[in-house]
């Protein structure tokens, strides 16, 4: 069985109810050419994807990724996707990659070629690098001036900033930086001085009892880890809220973790050079709630 498999997928209406929807996908080599010179995404990074994550032959939380590619396109101004086509495209992969270990799954929504007839689009399935280094020893994170204020989503809708569009050479630099400075990962501040995500990560930070994370103002992304998480902890008795938090509030946090699909539960060891209180336990005990099996 491949450990990777790609499908390119022809787009359908939102609305259209197709009976053989294998029949809109089409398998390709991952090591052979398969986009046009003339592609958006490639061009301009005009396009949206999601990253589920995938654990023992079950994507997790298909649906919140699907919801947040519908309102990725909304936001973009492209052509609303056919959630059932997609869905049944993960199903298409899921049955074609190996029944145990760690994946991710990327889908892919660009516009296509300029003046095309279509939006193109693909779906990547790939085994997952051995995340257990960041899950069990935790993070060394940076705090880095995201250039902008929390309004500036409400304000310059044309950013783009609630949507996760394919244009991540900014994130990456992000992570570059913080690299630069002997750290792993970011967290993004906004220029007013409020903690915001992390490059590829929403944060989430304890204080006296109570987990919270920025309010979605439309300036972040809202994670599908994250949610998951409040959901689990809300649950099991936890006081969850989403509040705007001064970077003080993070520095002085009793713990603080970086999450997200793949990765998954990070704790942050140290912010800007200085050590964090880390939770080794609580972290493990993530972990293994964004492990087992979750729709
Ligand atoms: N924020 C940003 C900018 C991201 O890129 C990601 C994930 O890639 C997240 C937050 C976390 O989202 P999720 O938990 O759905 O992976």
């Amino acid at each position: 069985m491949p450990a990777t498999v790609t499908l390119l997928i022809e787009p359908l209406p939102a609305d259209a109810s197709v009976d053989d929807l294998e029949r809109t996908f089409r398998e390709v080599d991952q090591a052979e050419p398969a986009l046009r010179v003339g592609e958006l995404s490639t061009q301009r990074g005009d396009g949206i994807f999601e990253t589920i994550g995938v654990v023992d032959g079950h994507a997790q939380e298909v649906r919140p990724h699907l919801e947040r590619l519908r309102n990725s396109a909304r936001i973009c101004d492209l052509p609303e996707p056919n959630l059932v086509q997609w869905e049944a495209a993960i199903a298409t992969a899921l049955a074609r990659i190996p029944a145990t270990g760690e994946f991710g799954i990327k889908l892919v929504l660009s516009r296509g070629v300029e003046h095309g007839p279509a939006p193109t689009a693909w779906l990547a399935a790939s085994p997952v690098a051995d995340q257990s280094g960041p899950r069990e020893q935790g993070i060394r994170a940076v705090t880095l001036d995201r250039g902008y204020d929390r309004g500036a989503a409400e304000r310059a809708p044309w950013l783009l900033l609630g949507a996760k569009t394919l244009s991540y050479a900014v994130n990456m630099a992000a992570i570059r930086e913080a690299k630069r400075r002997g750290a792993d990962d970011a967290v993004f501040v906004s220029a007013d001085g409020y903690v915001m995500e992390g490059p590829t990560s929403s944060v989430i930070l304890r204080r006296g009892g109570v987990y919270s994370t920025p309010a979605p103002s439309g300036a972040i992304l809202h994670g599908t880890t994250q949610q998951s998480l409040f959901e689990h902890l809300a649950a099991i008795g936890g006081q969850v809220e989403y509040r705007d938090i001064p970077v003080a509030d993070l520095r002085s946090a009793d713990a603080a973790w970086l999450v997200s699909s793949v990765r998954l539960a990070a704790g942050i060891t140290a912010l800007d050079d200085r050590p964090m209180p880390y939770d080794a336990a609580e972290t493990a005990a993530f972990n293994a709630y964004l492990l087992t099996p979750r729709d």
